[in-house]
């Protein structure tokens, strides 16, 4: 086991990885890790969001690096951990962030569907810790693993069978890594936000009515914001987090205790 820092949030010098880093919930983890003196590896498939996402980050803390990767695709998540470490060396803290949800009616729900939607918020978990994973333990000094779940994991969600199946699916993975790898100082949690203002809930914020009913639900009395994701960011990816493994972590406003 490598030294504790005097700071144990103190990322200076580490690298971590986030994949969907480009914009949401997965740039306001990198914030976050930046912030606190990471270099970020951003993973994602559309170079010109990350080159945004990028110079947005620029000058928070270390060096920002963008890779293109679609992370269902095992060559692609094998070639961007070989261009991370080619950059930086090591990787210390995985993010698998990248997914997507869409709804369908469990009794009309394509096979077709169901698989497009584990191969990006299931196999790619699985693929980006495999690989993350596999690195952490070939060299010394320990590690993070952490997968971007939802509370959907908990909660019957009749009109998103497929994407909660995911998640659930991401739950299990968690625990297994984390049994698997506490031996070797990784240490693998997964995040489960609440209901987050990004790209991919627009259409539901827009919507007043609906974005209204949620609130009354939300004891915080708000949605929240990638920010909000900052701080969990930087604790899972840090010396403070290194006895806390196989755990799921909620940050939702207190949605799902009311
Ligand atoms: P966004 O749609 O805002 O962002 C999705 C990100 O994932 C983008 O950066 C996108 O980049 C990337 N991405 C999507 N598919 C792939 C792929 N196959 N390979 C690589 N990158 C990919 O979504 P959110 O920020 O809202 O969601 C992020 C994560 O958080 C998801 O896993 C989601 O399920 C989860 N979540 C979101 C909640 C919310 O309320 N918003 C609540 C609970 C969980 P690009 O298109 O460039 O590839």
């Amino acid at each position: 086991m490598s030294e504790p820092r005097p700071n144990p949030f103190d990322l200076s010098g580490k690298t971590a990885v986030v994949t969907g880093g480009n914009r949401g919930i997965g740039l306001g983890l990198a914030r976050g890790l930046a912030k606190a003196g990471a270099h970020v590896s951003i993973w994602a498939r559309n170079p010109e969001s990350s080159a945004t996402a990028a110079a947005s980050l620029s000058g928070l803390g270390g060096e920002i690096q963008t890779v293109e990767c679609d992370v269902s695709s095992p060559e692609a998540v094998a070639a961007a951990t070989e261009q991370t470490l080619d950059r930086f060396g090591r990787i210390d803290a995985g993010f698998a962030n990248a997914g997507f949800g869409e709804a369908a009616d469990p009794l009309k729900l394509e096979l077709s569907d169901f698989h497009r939607i584990l191969a990006t918020n299931l196999d790619g978990v699985f693929l980006c810790f495999q690989a993350w994973g596999a690195h952490m333990t070939q060299r010394d000094g320990g590690g993070k693993l952490v997968a971007i779940s939802s509370i959907s994991a908990i909660f019957g969600t009749p009109m998103q069978p497929h994407y909660a199946a995911s998640k659930g699916g991401v739950e299990s993975l968690v625990r297994a890594y984390a049994t698997r790898l506490a031996r070797h100082d990784v240490q693998v949690n997964s995040l489960q936000p609440g209901w987050i203002v990004t790209d991919a809930t627009a259409a539901a914020v827009e919507n007043e009515r609906f974005r209204e009913t949620v609130v009354k639900r939300i004891p915080a009395r708000r949605w929240g914001g990638p920010e909000d994701l900052e701080g969990i960011a930087v604790y899972l990816a840090s010396d403070a987090s290194r006895y806390h493994t196989g755990d799921s972590l909620r940050v939702d406003g207190g949605y799902t205790i009311f």
